[in-house]
């Protein structure tokens, strides 16, 4: 449980901070009594509820993030840093959305008849897993316990749910609410801890029966190595982005400047999905780049708390370590900073938007060692755009701006990551729209907009951005498991 504590504290680097509040941190004994929680309950209590009761208690805990919305979004604000404004607006209405879709499928999650040859009567049932193990990451506390839960406790399965390190908040103030709810003992069982130990804990236990897991690619091998090697649960991965916007020269430029903005920004840019580079098509790049310029130079950044910020501060020390990190490997590897690229203000992890273009190496002449050879083979050869800034997540509000000058030039580029959430074009021709949404190696393809996530359709990734749907109809195939029935007449 959270308690209030508000100290001044002096951090091993110096830093003063102020405390607002403390959690206690669960270890692997506390997974283990969570865990024999979760297995009593399903096994002697939730099972045996039906559909429509399921569906009554998700509705009726869906009616207290209602009554609490003000208060979860003030929480979600001070445990992340996101804008007020924002996760009232935004965060809090689409979880409470989310639990109302799944509260829907409860008592509509049925099997077949099937059939067969000769006097059997054959048919399926979708039985739910057992208990499920959830590990969410930080950048949207509040939601990824809602896309977890959701369909996880509709499908009829217990949970114990592992919240991040960095924003334990929300998710404790929710447990509350599903014991208020009614929710029988033991259905939710929400944990403060860190990864290597909690996580991990949950990743290999016995009695977990599968576990889903959103973050970063290096932490989903990770749990999928620890699942095998222990007893093999199910497992679903969300993991990271490196998403292209692909700006075509017939598009509606105001509109794609304006979705593209929010596509990097959103969220300060921590956003899995992020359209973090953007490909223009050579005829109107340098128009693109001037007015995308302006847009970012108006974000308002600052106190999450203030009714006209867009932007807070990052998550943490690190996170903002990491992408100053990344803006001077963009410099230093030739990228040109055309916005930003410093620390906003003088305190707190406030990172100015940030713009790079002549993000792709070029190298034709003056090759004088064996690293530019090899750099120049990588470009030239494999077409491998090797700058670290548009190859790796950086999590920030840094975008890569590129030109290119064909549809299949540019489709290629878009192809040269190891990820493949999300991708977006915007163009008025809807045969190219067509063309290249069904070229793009991506889970989900916007046209003419960004980060429009539906609660009816599946979310989730391709290539190493992880595996399964969540979200919509196909979220309930991660938390069922289908058992067939044969009956001799
Ligand atoms: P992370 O992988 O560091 O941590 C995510 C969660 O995993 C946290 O709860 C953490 O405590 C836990 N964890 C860490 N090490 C673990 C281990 N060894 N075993 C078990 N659990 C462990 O990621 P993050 O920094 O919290 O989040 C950022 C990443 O998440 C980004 O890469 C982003 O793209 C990705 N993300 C993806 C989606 C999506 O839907 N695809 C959504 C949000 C975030």
């Amino acid at each position: 449980m959270a308690s209030k504590c508000e100290e001044n504290i002096t951090l091993p680097d110096g830093r003063n901070v102020k405390t607002i509040t403390s959690v206690v941190e669960a270890n692997e004994k506390d997974v283990d009594i969570a865990v024999e929680a979760a297995t009593k309950a399903f096994n002697e209590k939730w099972i045996h509820v039906n559909g429509q009761e399921r569906g009554r208690l998700i509705n009726k805990f869906a009616d207290l993030l209602e009554r609490d919305l003000d208060e979860l979004a003030a929480i979600e604000a001070l445990d992340n840093g996101k804008a007020y404004t924002i996760a009232k607006s935004e965060d809090l209405p689409f979880t409470i959305t989310v639990f109302r879709y799944f509260a829907g499928w409860c008592d509509k999650i049925h099997g077949k008849v099937i059939e067969t040859q000769g006097d059997k009567f054959c048919y399926t049932r979708h039985e739910p897993i057992g208990v499920c193990g959830a590990i969410i990451p930080w950048n949207y506390p509040l939601l990824m316990v809602a896309w977890k839960l959701g369909p996880a406790l509709a499908c009829g399965n217990t949970i114990v749910l592992k919240t991040s390190e960095l924003t334990p908040l929300t998710a404790l103030k929710v447990a509350a609410l599903f014991k208020e709810a009614g929710f029988p003992k033991g259905v939710v069982n929400v944990l403060s801890g860190f990864g290597p130990t909690a996580g991990a804990a949950i990743a290999s236990h016995m009695k977990i029966d599968k576990v889903a897991f959103t973050g970063s690619t290096t932490t989903g091998r990770s749990i999928m190595k620890a699942a095998a090697d222990s007893n093999l649960k199910k497992v679903s991965l969300e993991l990271g982005g490196k998403s292209p916007n692909i700006i075509l020269a017939d598009s509606d430029l105001e509109e794609a400047v304006k979705w593209a903005y929010q596509g990097i920004y959103a969220n300060h840019g921590q956003c899995c999905c992020a359209g973090s580079r953007v490909y223009v098509e050579d005829s109107i790049y340098d128009n693109f780049v001037e007015k995308f310029k302006t847009y970012a130079q108006n974000i308002k950044v600052g106190d999450p708390f203030h009714k006209d910020t867009f932007q807070g501060p990052q998550i943490s020390q690190r996170q903002f370590d990491r992408i100053m990190g990344y803006i001077e490997a963009g410099k230093k590897e030739g990228a040109t900073l055309l916005l930003g690229g410093k620390r906003h203000g003088d305190k707190g992890f406030f990172v100015c938007p940030t713009i790079f273009t002549d993000v792709v190496k070029f190298y034709s002449k003056h090759i004088y060692s064996y690293e530019l050879l090899y750099d120049f083979l990588l470009c030239n050869i494999f077409k491998n755009e090797n700058m670290t800034i548009m190859q790796e997540e950086i999590f920030g509000p840094v975008v890569a701006i590129a030109k290119f000058k064909t549809i299949d030039e540019v489709i290629e580029k878009a192809h040269l990551t190891k990820y493949g959430l999300a991708a977006a074009v915007f163009t008025k021709d809807i045969t190219r729209a067509i063309k290249i949404s069904n070229a793009l190696r991506a889970g989900t393809v916007w046209v003419n907009c960004y980060n429009v996530v539906n609660t009816n359709a599946p979310f989730g990734g391709f290539k190493e951005s992880g595996f399964g749907r969540e979200l919509g109809k196909y979220a309930l195939e991660l938390y069922t498991q289908v058992k067939t029935v044969q009956i001799n007449l």
